[in-house]
């Protein structure tokens, strides 16, 4: 049984470093003779600057060759650091001609919630692939228009949902597809932290759309429905938030979730703005995987147990170990081999139904039939 688990994870290792090519085309000949794709950012905050920049020195396939900012200063100081020429500089309102600019085929939106789907649909009509962070955009409406602006102009759409290039995300969804701990009957998903600066466009719903759920809960519902591999057929919630703190006027704080899935597997997730969660857990008639950290930038860990036998699962690194990079290469493999994004805008629009469907059953106290 501990040399099964060993055996699994070694080949699950192995599986995960070779997600963005099994997933997008062969990484023997590299696709596109070895070109790297640029990649415009654009909105230089915490995320962008601190997250994703400094990633692309271990991209195989992309490169970051444009910045877009509001802030002069900050396309001055990270122009500087990493070599952007004046001339792949924008600011907001000249954004749009960076249709002609050819060192730039990817735009990667990192701005607030409420204008992911402005952006994306400016990026697709300047004729740019577009990455769009989480939450996809702050309705399901708004999706649509995002896919269908992409479909138009026949660019891709991704989601920059980065757990599915984390190697223990992908080791977990493998052994629960593989019924490695039985027929699973639960899955459990919290996500949270406690949030400061009450100014903060977070909590702001028109820059954000919601609270906690649009923020990090969004995480427990995406974890909810890449471990279950099926999509809810109901969901119920329950809110709690102090509208006396300053900080929730605007959002909401706690909510608690259930899903239930076609096959009778329950979902349960918890989003929170007020105390600190990572964590996802299936359990099944022969035992658990269980991951905490999940999610976090780094640093997850996860144990599994199948019968009496429970241990650490640490998937080897290796290049594609890092999230980060595997996202960024995997949308470039995806337009160099023209595949679809395993995270594409159907499946971030899939996470805003779903996310809706919470907000109404927390207003109307019923559960949703979707
Ligand atoms: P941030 O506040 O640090 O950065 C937001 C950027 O948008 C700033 O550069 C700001 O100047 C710019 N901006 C433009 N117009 C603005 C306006 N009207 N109000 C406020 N800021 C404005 O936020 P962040 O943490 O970098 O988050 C940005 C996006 O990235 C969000 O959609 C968030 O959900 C997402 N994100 C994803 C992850 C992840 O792990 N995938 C992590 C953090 C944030």
């Amino acid at each position: 049984m501990t040399e099964e688990i060993d055996r699994r994870t070694t080949l699950a290792g192995l599986g995960a470093i070779g997600l963005t090519a099994a997933a997008c085309g062969s990484a023997q000949v590299p696709p596109g003779g070895g070109r790297k794709l640029g990649y415009a950012i654009v909105g230089l905050g915490s995320y962008a600057t601190r997250q994703i920049m400094p990633r692309f020195k271990d991209c195989r396939f992309s490169r970051l060759t444009a910045l877009v900012s509001g802030t002069p200063s900050k396309l001055e100081q990270y122009g500087e650091e990493y070599g952007i020429p004046g001339r792949n500089r924008y600011s907001y309102a000249n954004f749009d001609s960076i249709r002609s600019n050819p060192d730039v085929d990817i735009v990667y939106i990192i701005l607030p919630n409420s204008m992911h789907a402005e952006y994306t649909v400016r990026a697709a009509r300047a004729g740019k692939h577009v990455m769009c962070e989480k939450p996809m955009a702050v309705s399901s409406a708004e999706c649509q228009q995002m896919i269908a602006a992409c479909r138009q102009a026949n660019r891709k759409l991704m989601i920059g949902y980065r757990s599915r290039f984390q190697p223990h995300n992908i080791e977990a969804i493998r052994l629960a597809r593989s019924r490695a701990v039985g027929k699973p009957g639960l899955i459990e998903s919290e996500h949270g932290f406690t949030i400061g600066d009450p100014t903060q466009w977070r909590l702001k719903r028109a820059l954000s759309g919601g609270g906690s759920l649009m923020d990090i809960g969004i995480y427990s519902v995406q974890a909810l429905r890449y471990m279950a591999g099926e999509e809810p057929v109901s969901v119920s919630s329950t809110e709690f938030t102090d509208r006396r703190d300053v900080r929730f006027r605007d959002c909401e704080d706690r909510i608690a979730f259930n899903f239930l899935f076609p096959s009778g597997l329950i979902g349960q997730g918890f989003s929170s703005y007020n105390s600190n969660h990572n964590h996802l857990r299936l359990s099944g008639d022969k035992g658990w995987i269980d991951l905490d950290p999940a999610t976090s930038y780094g640093g997850q860990k996860m144990r599994v147990r199948i019968g009496s036998d429970e241990r650490e699962v640490d998937p080897p690194a290796g290049p594609g170990a890092n999230q980060f990079a595997a996202q960024l290469d995997h949308l470039s493999q995806c337009v160099l081999t023209n595949r679809e994004p395993i995270v594409n805008g159907e499946e971030g629009l899939r996470d805003l139904r779903v996310m809706e469907a919470i907000y109404r059953s927390m207003k109307e106290g019923r559960t949703i039939r979707l």
